[in-house]
């Protein structure tokens, strides 16, 4: 396959993009599906096939930078222009990929194709035809609007607190506060929010799934399930497999995480450990990473260059090239995410550090995205830039644990507290992302069933998942409605079991490193190289990693995060 040709650039300020026109992308569409049709031979598809993706790649640079810019100055009028011609022009971009899609698929080279370009894009295309149809447009924006009305409303949450203005994000700080009253009254005060706005967090919800069922119904599905799973990219495992994985977690991972919170309770003297409880480990106060942004820069470049390989190269190009937008600023939009620039090869870092270990764990995760964004660059087809979620979870996840060794640097005396935290909360996390799915199927299955019923199902699920739990009264988790505050399940559905399956990978990864950390590295370098390439099991498989579908995996994993907390004890 031809290496891609990439744009020359080495800093921020030489990316440069520009809006497709739709008219002149509509004549250019038409132009490959007319020379696609004409093609005699698989070189001649194979040349269309390449003029499309630079075109592709085009639009998704400019794309990037337009949601970028946007996000880091909402305040700015052209910013936000070309925001809002973005949101109307992709529809229509998507529409001429969709067909031309079709066109690769029925192509009467399609063997050849398949041979040179690999058979995997082909079955990303007959999920994205089969995903989409123009009979479902007016559902899919309604679906669009109800997911927007949750995101403001739950944007809108103000709470007057120790005598500041906070939102949802901005009160979360609260979690990890050594003092006990506080946390419970942050709590108290943000499920409050949630417990006034029920009926219309249930009608959303409820609008959601029946939306979602007709849409899938019109694309004749017989339920939304199989439809999410086509739009999670999802090639090499179903609904079966990923029940039967719930089943492991709650096998081999319930009980470690009963422990751990049990633990928790005792370095609390907390009896029994209460919500409010659950994100803090230990007496002490949480450790901390250095409160100067230059001196955290300074030690993020020794630990990026501890971890080795070309890591720490990388991350110096990304910190010397103002890859990387990680301070908070007034209009600057919250959350963490990295993005790229298709035709320059380069990734960018945007975060929103508070001076917490958030911040630490945010830089290594992103930067495990961009690693394996840049790593993956040359990649000759769009579709193999950057793998499915789970997998892409993977690459990030699995970069804060190959960052462990080199902890000190950040926190001290206290790196050990805070590995022995990062494992616990990991183990942790694997139940409450398996309930969120079985939440979902449940969901998806029954479109018929009313909000209490759904909150019923989820209280079932809390007992099996999170054993643990004590809301202390709070009503709305009481009753069941703690899932109303997870975005993904009224936005990404399904979307959330991908997080706990690239966990269970990134322990793999995190085990291999104690043992044979340059083996593991080596082995995570060469995953990175892979970017899309490979469905999910297929990545993971060439890694030398065990597929969270297999048996015992989980068993394996939790044993040695067991034997881990038991000896740093
Ligand atoms: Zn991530």
């Amino acid at each position: 396959m031809p290496a891609v040709a990439l744009l020359p650039a080495v800093h921020f300020n030489d990316i440069a993009a520009h809006p497709p026109d739709p008219a002149a992308a509509a004549m250019q569409y038409r132009g490959f599906e007319g020379g696609l049709a004409a093609a005699r031979s698989a070189q001649e598809a194979l040349d269309v096939f390449y003029r499309w993706d630079a075109a592709r790649r085009e639009f998704l640079t400019w794309s990037s930078l337009t949601e970028l810019h946007f996000q880091q100055d909402t305040a700015n009028e052209r910013y936000k222009a070309d925001n809002d011609l973005l949101n109307e022009l992709r529809p229509k971009i998507t529409g001429l990929d969709v067909s031309l899609k079709r066109a690769f698929l029925t192509c009467e080279l399609r063997g050849e194709l398949e041979a040179a370009l690999g058979s995997y894009v082909f079955r990303r295309w007959e999920l994205d035809v089969t995903a989409f149809d123009p009979t479902v447009e007016a559902d899919t924006v309604r679906e669009s609007e109800l997911c927007d009305e949750y995101v403001e409303l739950v944007a809108g949450a103000t709470f007057e607190f120790e005598g500041e203005r906070l939102n949802l994000s901005t009160i979360g700080k609260y979690k990890e506060h050594p003092d006990r009253s506080l946390r419970e009254a942050a709590s108290r005060a943000t499920w409050q929010f949630f417990d006034e706005h029920a009926p219309v967090l249930d009608r959303i919800f409820s609008d959601l799934v029946d939306v979602r069922a007709r849409i899938a119904a019109k694309l004749g599905f017989t339920t939304f399930t199989p439809l999410g799973y086509r739009r999670m990219l999802r090639t090499d495992y179903d609904a079966d497999d990923v029940a039967r994985y719930r089943r492991d977690i709650v096998r081999y991972i319930v009980p470690l995480a009963t422990a751990i919170a049990r633990e928790q309770a005792n370095a609390l003297g907390a009896d029994p450990l209460m919500y409010w409880d659950e994100a803090v480990f230990g007496q002490e106060p949480s450790p901390r990473p250095p409160a100067s942004f230059a001196t955290f820069m300074e030690r993020a470049r020794g630990v990026f260059e501890g971890i080795g390989g070309n890591v720490g190269t990388f991350a110096s190009l990304m910190i010397d090239g103002e890859l990387v937008d990680l301070q908070s600023r007034e209009a600057k939009a919250s959350g963490g995410f990295c993005t790229s620039f298709p035709t320059y090869g380069l990734p960018y870092i945007f975060a929103n550090f508070n001076g917490t270990t958030h911040d630490v764990n945010v830089l290594l995760h992103e930067m495990g995205h961009a690693y394996q964004g840049y790593e993956s660059r040359g990649m000759p087809v769009s579709e193999y830039l950057w793998p499915t979620y789970e997998a892409c979870e993977v690459h990030s996840m699995s970069m804060e644990f190959f960052g462990w060794p080199q902890l000190d640097r950040f926190f001290g005396a206290d790196a050990e507290r805070y590995r022995r935290q990062h494992l616990s909360a990991s183990i942790l996390f694997l139940p409450y992302g398996a309930a969120i799915d079985d939440f979902q199927h449940f969901v998806y299955e029954h479109p018929e069933a009313g909000a209490a019923q759904r909150n019923a199902y989820w209280k079932e699920l809390e007992a099996t998942y999170l054993p643990w739990r004590h809301y202390g009264g709070i009503s709305h988790l009481e009753n069941g409605g703690v899932w109303q505050a997870q975005r993904h399940v009224y936005l990404l559905p399904f979307y959330y079991i991908d997080y706990t399956l690239a966990m269970c990978c990134a322990l793999q990864f995190w085990s291999r490193s104690i043992d044979d950390y340059d083996g593991a590295l080596k082995a995570y370098v060469d995953l990175c190289r892979q970017g899309g390439s490979m469905p999910f099991q297929a990545l993971v498989h060439s890694a030398g990693l065990r597929s969270p579908f297999e048996t015992d995996v989980l068993k394996d994993v939790a044993e040695r995060a067991a034997a881990f907390l038991a000896q740093t004890r």
